[in-house]
Parts: C-alpha cells; sequence; structure tokens
C-alpha cells in the first residue's frame, strides 16, 4: 500500500495486509479451503514447479493466513513472517529449521515451561546441546557461548518474575560469534517492544495470547528474514505440515487490530494494580517492570513503550496465604493462561513451576507464597475488591 512507509504502528495493524477480493468485502474474507484449482494441467505443473506464483494448498499458503502473516511482519518490522498452528509450533519450526546434530544453543533459564521441556527432551535427543543461563547475566551469556553456538533464545520480559535483559547488548553478544539472537515477544507484542529494531534475528509469538486477546484460538507466528524465516523456518511447515487454520487467522487479524489500544490498557491497570498491591501490608514483595523498585525499570524505559500486564507479587504466610488469596477471588479466573481481558491468577509454584524441585523453584525466584496477575481489561476498581478479600482474612 503506498501510503504504508508513513502509518503508525496503529494505523498498520488496522489497515495492511488485506487485499480485497473482487466481492469487495471491507472486513478480511476466511479462506477455509484445503486446497485450489488450476485452469490447466500447464497452470498446475507452472505452479507446482514455482515458475508461476500462488496457491496450492493450505498447508504451503492460504490468503487469511498470509493477511495475518503481512500484517504482524510489518508491526514487528520483519521481512517474512510465518504462522504456525500455536507458539510451540511456532518455537519447533525455528528449532528444527535452524539446528542440526553438533550445534549449541544457549537458552534463557527463565523461558515458558513447555519450551525447556521441548528442549530437554526433543531438541537435546537430535544431538543438539543445550546451555541455560541467567536471563539477565550477560558475563553467563558471553561465557556460555561456543564456536558452535548457532543461536540465543531468550523472553524478556520473563514469566513470572518480570526480569528484563537487554536486548541490544544481548543481540551485540550473539553476532560476535556468529549467532543467532531468537527472542519470544510474547509478553510485549510489537506494541510494547520491537525485538527486531533492537538487533535480534527472529521473533517468535505465541498468538494465543495478547495477538488473540480474548483467549479464544491458538496459533503462533515466527517474524525475521526472507532467507531465514522465509525459506528455512517455512521449509519445516511446509512438509511438517504445523500452519495455522484460516479461522484462527482470522481471530488474530481482528485481535491486532485492537492490540495498541489493548496493551496500553492491561499496562495502565498492571501499573495501578502493582502500586496498590507494594503498599499492602499482607504483601512481601510486588515483581512489576513499572515500580521504580524494579532492578531494570531505567531498562524497561528504554526497551518498551509501556509496562504490559504481568504482575506477580508474594504474600506473607507462604502457600497457605497465597492459595487463600486465590481461592476468594469471585470473579478473576483462576487459570494459567494470559493475554486475555479477563484477569487470570495462579500460583506458579503448584501449577506452571510444579514439576521443578524445591531447590531449583528456589533458584528461579518462585516462593511458595508467589501469585501471578494477568491483568485484563476489567475496571481496575472490581479488580483490586476481588483480591483484597483474601488479602485480609
Ligand atoms: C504460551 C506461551 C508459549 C506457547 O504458546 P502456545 O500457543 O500455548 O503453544 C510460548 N511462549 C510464551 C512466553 C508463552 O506464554
Amino acid at each position: 500500500m503506498k501510503d504504508q512507509n508513513d502509518w503508525a504502528l496503529e494505523t498498520l495493524a488496522i489497515r495492511t495486509g488485506h487485499k480485497r477480493t473482487f466481492e469487495q468485502e471491507h472486513s478480511e474474507a476466511i479462506f477455509p479451503t484445503s486446497s485450489y484449482v488450476f485452469s490447466s494441467a500447464a497452470e498446475a505443473a507452472a505452479r507446482f514447479s514455482g515458475e508461476v506464483p500462488g496457491n496450492i494448498y493450505s498447508r504451503l499458503s492460504n490468503p487469511t493466513v498470509r493477511y495475518f502473516e503481512e500484517r504482524l511482519a510489518i508491526m514487528e518490522g520483519g521481512e517474512s513472517c510465518v504462522a504456525t498452528a500455536s507458539g510451540m509450533a511456532a518455537i519447533m519450526a525455528v528449532m528444527i529449521g535452524l539446528l542440526k546434530a553438533g550445534d549449541h544453543i544457549v537458552c534463557s533459564r527463565s523461558i515458558f515451561g513447555t519450551t525447556t521441556v521441548f528442549l530437554n527432551n526433543f531438541i537435546g535427543k537430535f544431538g543438539v546441546e543445550i546451555s541455560f543461563v541467567n536471563l539477565t547475566d550477560l558475563n553467563a551469556w558471553q561465557a556460555a557461548l561456543k564456536p558452535n553456538t548457532r543461536l540465543l533464545f531468550a523472553e524478556t520480559p520473563s514469566n513470572p518474575l518480570c526480569d528484563v535483559v537487554d536486548i541490544k547488548a544481548l543481540a551485540k553478544i550473539a553476532h560476535q560469534n556468529n549467532s543467532l539472537l531468537v527472542i519470544d515477544n510474547c509478553f510485549c507484542t510489537p506494541v510494547l517492544q520491537q525485538p527486531l529494531e533492537l538487533g535480534a534475528d527472529i521473533v517468535v509469538h505465541s498468538a494465543t495470547k495478547y495477538l488473540d486477546g480474548q483467549g479464544r484460538c491458538l496459533g503462533g507466528a515466527v517474524i525475521g528474514d526472507t532467507e531465514t524465516v522465509g525459506k528455512e523456518v517455512f521449509g519445516v511447515l511446509r512438509s511438517g505440515g504445523v500452519a495455522m487454520s484460516p479461522f484462527n487467522a482470522w481471530v488474530f487479524l481482528k485481535g491486532l487490530e485492537t492490540l495498541n489500544l489493548r496493551m496500553k490498557a492491561h499496562s495502565t491497570s498492571a501499573l495501578a494494580l502493582a502500586q496498590w498491591l507494594e503498599q499492602h501490608s499482607a504483601i512481601e514483595r510486588v515483581y512489576f517492570t513499572g515500580l521504580v523498585s524494579h532492578p531494570q525499570h531505567t531498562l524497561v524505559k528504554q526497551q518498551q513503550s509501556d509496562w504490559g500486564g504481568i504482575v506477580s507479587f508474594e504474600v506473607k504466610g507462604g502457600k497457605e496465604a497465597a492459595w487463600r488469596v486465590i481461592d476468594h477471588t469471585h470473579m478473576i479466573s483462576i487459570t494459567a493462561n494470559l493475554g486475555d481481558a479477563k484477569t487470570t491468577i495462579t500460583h506458579p509454584a503448584t501449577t506452571t513451576h510444579g514439576r521443578l524441585t524445591s531447590e531449583q523453584r528456589q533458584e528461579a525466584g518462585i516462593s511458595d507464597g508467589l501469585i501471578r496477575i494477568a491483568v485484563g481489561l476489567e475496571n481496575i476498581e472490581d479488580i483490586k475488591v476481588d483480591l483484597e478479600r483474601g488479602l485480609n482474612t
């Protein structure tokens, strides 16, 4: 589109990607079709050989999925985007597409639990060596590098303690070693943080979270350059089949249109909640990027345009007190999902981090009194009332 280069992010999120069909539809069309027809045997042959571009089969391309891919690529500032069936499918496609036996990767210790399981149990099985380091310790990242380190993988802010790494500095460390930096941008989305602009090579997403925004569909995406993502990662989808469904792509397209407003609202409410919790007598400590007490608060202000919606806090009294707060809520949903209009609450020590030993949990900073909240879009006063009940008993 001709004006695209001048548009701000919220305009790009609404106006890019869609190619209107001959029906002149205003809202993006859903194309629930598995295959596409050719006008002749010769045309079929030309499409299959790649001589003539065009749709063949929806594992390879689908118009609705392509609208989503083009829109998200533009928003993240990448040349190419590949949509996947889930966030884990995106991470799998990156690993399978870019790694081979004998390679080494360095990974933040505080990443999504299933990502750790996937790397240890499956990628490791194919002869890839994995080192885990503390997210914020740049010296540890540097020290873990080897000549065969193919990529570095991190999530920032981390889950659930909201630790933040300097993406620019980490990219520099990666590139000096000819390694790629992969950032899982699920918590921030391109509205709050654009890792490619900060020097990262690849961004992965669980679209299931904020890109959807209302907890409806599973999906994921990988964004980067044409060669690495458009060819190597796409190649895994083409043959491995973890493609996004056109219906889900349509839901995510609609989600992107309101992403800017939602991320700002999540951030504003999360800050208000964190400040309220920080002065509450029943609470030991609050972990939130927007608090001055956050150890990387200055870095957050440079690297992100707002705080994000995840607030974690430790209540006095350990597991019993934490469970009491959770069980006294009437409105907030007790679920481990996040990125929803509905506020969710979870006890990491007995759910998402329950499979770790107590020493591993201690090392990761997951205490028994820790609660994680993904602040939704309800009125902030209603959220406070719902939490106050269990904090005061
Ligand atoms: C949820 C999540 C994933 C996995 O995404 P799915 O869509 O559930 O497969 C990966 N990374 C982060 C940070 C997540 O929160």
